[in-house]
């Protein structure tokens, strides 16, 4: 992930992860040569298990060099999510981030309030300075969440898109 370009030019020593993985000779001009380093051969498992070799290879081409590595970063990502939770990726754990935001901010609004309130009790100037809605969300901490990533739908049907 960190050094890039290392790789591009001594893939005759040893074959990338990606041409490993495929069993196939890693030549000079390996599109996956400078992302997928042999140090990392899960990195393209992953990323092949989900996307498919040919996908990621034609994205590449079609993506401008210096994007190339944030592209398969952000791949990386997206296939490891899709590996841990095949229904929801990644768009399970960014639910579960807005719901945690959400309920962070409504603490915070409370808590706020509760400031307000002990503020204007001290001062004795405090009446009527916004609604004081403090009791409703101390005792309702329930993080249920919004998906069940192994409820019903358990078929195995997501698991073959990609793999071509
Ligand atoms: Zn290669």
């Amino acid at each position: 992930m960190a050094s890039s370009s290392s790789y591009s030019s001594s893939s005759c020593n040893s074959p990338c992860a990606a041409c490993k993985f495929l069993r196939r000779k890693c030549m000079p001009d390996c599109v996956f040569a400078p992302y997928f380093p042999p140090e990392e051969p899960h990195k393209f498992a992953n990323v092949h298990k989900i996307f498919g070799a040919s996908n990621v290879s034609k994205l590449l081409n079609e993506v401008l060099p210096h994007q190339r590595e944030d592209a398969v970063n952000s791949l990386a990502y997206e296939a490891e999510a899709r590996m841990k939770d095949p229904v929801y990726g990644c768009v399970g754990a960014i639910s579960v981030l807005q719901r945690q935001v959400i309920r962070l901010q409504k603490e915070l609004d409370a808590t706020n309030a509760d400031l307000l309130r002990y503020a204007g009790d001290s001062c004795n100037r405090g009446t009527g300075r916004g609604p004081h809605h403090v009791g409703q969300n101390s005792g309702s901490y329930n993080f249920s969440s919004p998906y069940d990533p192994y409820g019903d739908h358990r078929n195995q049907r997501s698991s073959g898109q990609g793999n071509m």
